[in-house]
């Protein structure tokens, strides 16, 4: 719990409030501690916390989905393994130790397998997999420029008080805004539309376990 408690504005508690960037960190990891249990005996404790609160409570929207990554990634390896392929076996087929010529009845060495598509696969999988790379970097700059202003998000976010009996937040010490329990998706609508991308709060909603 934080040095300075406050009070949730809901049930005018304040065992289980908390401040929100802790909630939001501690839900990325396990976190361990030492309690002290009933006989007095100090023991370690690790608790994963549950990550759909901390996904709730994220100042910033999910970066764009990685799906096509894998896409890339995948192609990238086809293409580089087929070039390997391409490269060494049907090289090696091509360099293959010169027939000696001493005896005119020498059969002639038998075609290996034609590897020719294997130049054509690997050409193809590695274009689709820098046309991923542009891509990705695409949509990065464009999620760099839409999240220009987290600052602000952030700096409203940390001022957030998180109160795990009501499953709401609150705003403390924050000039024009009032003390009111949001729900996790209020909060942040109102944290997003600080950071200039609130309109992705209709879309990436926040769970809200208070409902669930
Ligand atoms: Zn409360």
């Amino acid at each position: 719990m934080s040095r300075t408690r406050t009070t949730c504005p809901g049930c005018d508690r304040d065992d289980r409030v908390q401040a929100v960037p802790a909630v939001y960190l501690a839900g990325r990891d396990a976190v361990t501690s030492r309690e002290r249990n009933r006989d007095g005996d100090v023991r370690t404790v690790t608790r994963t916390v549950t990550t759909g609160l901390s996904d709730a409570l994220a100042p910033v929207p999910r970066s764009p989905a990685n799906a096509i990554g894998c896409v890339g990634l995948a192609a990238g390896c086809v293409g580089v393994g087929s070039f390997m392929v391409w490269m060494f076996v049907g090289g090696a087929l091509e360099d293959g130790p010169e027939p000696v010529p001493d005896f005119a009845f020498e059969p002639p060495a038998p075609p290996g397998p034609d590897l020719g598509f294997l130049g054509w696969v690997s050409a193809l999988a590695l274009g689709v997999a820098f046309l991923v790379l542009v891509e990705l970097w695409r949509r990065r700059a464009a999620f760099a420029r839409l999240t220009r202003g987290r600052h602000r998000a952030e700096e409203l976010w940390s001022h957030g008080w998180y109160c795990h009996r009501c499953g709401t937040v609150h705003l403390e010490d924050t000039p024009g805004e009032d003390r009111t329990p949001l729900t996790l998706q209020r909060f942040r609508e109102r944290v997003w539309e600080h950071g200039g991308y609130g309109h992705l709060a209709a879309r990436q909603r926040a769970m809200d376990p208070a409902r669930s």
